[in-house]
C-alpha cells in the first residue's frame, strides 16, 4: 500500500493552532531537517520573517474564511539557511472529530529558475532587437549620408567652380534631353548662345580678377532674368548658354533682349560699361544638338558684326545669310 511517505512532494498536516502534527520524509528531506526537529514545531519556525508575515496576513485568513488555499507561495527555511520555495495547497478537515489542516506542498526551485532563465532571455532578446534597431538607423543614416553626397558630387561635376552656375557638361547633357523629347512631342525649345563684347579690353584694362567679377556678375543677372523659365550655364570661357523648354522664338528673343538689358544697365564696380550679344535658335522637326547650337552661333557671330549688345535669331537672318 502506497504511503504519504513514498510521494515525490511535501506533505504536512497541521493542527488548528499551525503546529506542525505530521510531515513526511520528502518533507524532511527538502528542509534537510529530522522529523523529530519538525513535528511539534509551529510551522512559523521555518519561515523567514516576511513569510511569516505573508503567512499571518494572507494564508492564514484565506485559509479561516474558506477552508482551502490554493496555489499559495511560501518561502521555508532549511536547516543551512537557504530559503525553498514552495508552492502549498491546503485544506481545512475534520478528522476523528478534531480539526486538522492538510497541506500538500511542491518545490519551485526550478519552475523559478526556468523563470528567471525566461526573464534573462527575454532581457537579452530585447537589448539585441535594441542593437539591431540602432544598427538598422546608424545604416539608414549612412544611406542618407552616402546619397547627399552622391548628390554633393553630381552638384559639383555639374557646377562650374567660378560662377556656379551650372557647366558646358551639364548643360550639353540638358540639351540632348531636350532634343530627344523634342523628336517625339516636336514642342518647341529655344537656345541661346552669350558672349561678352570685348571682353579681352576688360582683361586688359582692369586685369583677369576684375573680368572673373563680371563673369559671375553676369552669371546671376543671367540667372535672375531668367528664372524658372529656362536653365543658365557657362558654357565656356565668357559664354554662356541659356536653354529655354516649351519657349518658342518670340518668348526666347523677348527674354534674350531683357538679359541684354538688365546687363548693359548694371552697374558693374571698376568696369563702367559691358555688353553681351546673344544669338538664339529655336528647336526645328530633324534637328540635332549641334544644328541648333550652330544656328545660335551663326546668329551670335551676325550679332556681333551688327553692333553687338543685342540678340539676333537665327529665323530672322536666315535670309540674308549664305547655306
Ligand atoms: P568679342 O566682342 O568679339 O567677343 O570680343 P572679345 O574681346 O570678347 O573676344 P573673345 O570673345 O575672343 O575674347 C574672349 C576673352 O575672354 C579671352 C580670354 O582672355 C577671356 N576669358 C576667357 N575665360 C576667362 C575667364 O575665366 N576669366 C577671365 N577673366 N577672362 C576669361
Ligand atoms: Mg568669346
Ligand atoms: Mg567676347
Amino acid at each position: 500500500m502506497l504511503t504519504y511517505e513514498q510521494l515525490p512532494c511535501s506533505i504536512v498536516l497541521l493542527n488548528s493552532e499551525g503546529i506542525i502534527t505530521y510531515a513526511n520524509t520528502f518533507f524532511c528531506n527538502l528542509l534537510q531537517r529530522k522529523e523529530h526537529d519538525i513535528v511539534g514545531e509551529h510551522v512559523e519556525r521555518f519561515l523567514s520573517t516576511t513569510n511569516k508575515f505573508i503567512f499571518h496576513s494572507s494564508f492564514y485568513p484565506q485559509l479561516h474564511m474558506h477552508g482551502h488555499v490554493e496555489e499559495f507561495v511560501l518561502h521555508f527555511e532549511r536547516s543551512d539557511g537557504v530559503q525553498i520555495p514552495l508552492m502549498i495547497n491546503t485544506k481545512r478537515t475534520l478528522y476523528n472529530g478534531e480539526e486538522h489542516v492538510v497541506c500538500i506542498l511542491m518545490s519551485m526551485t526550478k519552475r523559478i529558475e526556468y523563470e528567471q532563465e525566461i526573464r534573462t532571455i527575454a532581457k537579452k532578446l530585447e537589448q539585441v532587437n535594441e542593437e539591431q534597431a540602432q544598427a538598422l538607423a546608424k545604416l539608414q543614416q549612412l544611406h542618407a549620408e552616402i546619397e547627399k553626397k552622391q548628390q554633393e558630387l553630381v552638384m559639383i561635376t555639374n557646377t562650374d567652380k567660378l560662377t556656379n552656375i551650372f557647366n558646358r557638361r551639364y548643360i550639353e547633357h540638358y540639351l540632348a534631353e531636350l532634343v530627344e523629347v523634342a523628336g517625339q512631342t516636336e514642342d518647341a525649345f529655344s537656345l541661346c548662345i552669350l558672349d561678352i563684347d570685348f571682353f579681352k579690353k576688360v582683361n586688359d584694362t582692369y586685369g583677369h580678377q576684375v573680368g572673373d567679377y563680371v563673369l559671375i556678375e553676369i552669371a546671376l543677372l543671367m540667372k535672375q532674368h531668367v528664372g524658372e523659365e529656362g536653365v543658365v550655364a557657362r558654357y565656356g570661357g565668357e559664354e554662356f548658354i541659356i536653354l529655354l523648354p516649351n519657349i518658342a522664338k518670340e518668348q526666347a528673343v523677348i527674354i534674350s533682349n531683357a538679359v541684354n538689358e538688365a546687363v548693359r544697365t548694371y552697374e558693374f564696380d571698376h568696369v563702367q560699361r559691358v555688353t553681351i550679344s546673344i544669338g538664339v535658335s529655336t528647336y526645328r522637326a530633324g534637328d540635332t544638338e549641334s544644328m541648333l547650337i550652330n544656328r545660335a552661333d551663326r546668329a551670335l557671330y551676325y550679332a556681333k558684326q551688327h553692333g553687338r549688345d543685342r540678340t539676333i535669331h537665327f529665323r530672322d537672318i536666315e535670309h540674308v545669310l549664305h547655306p
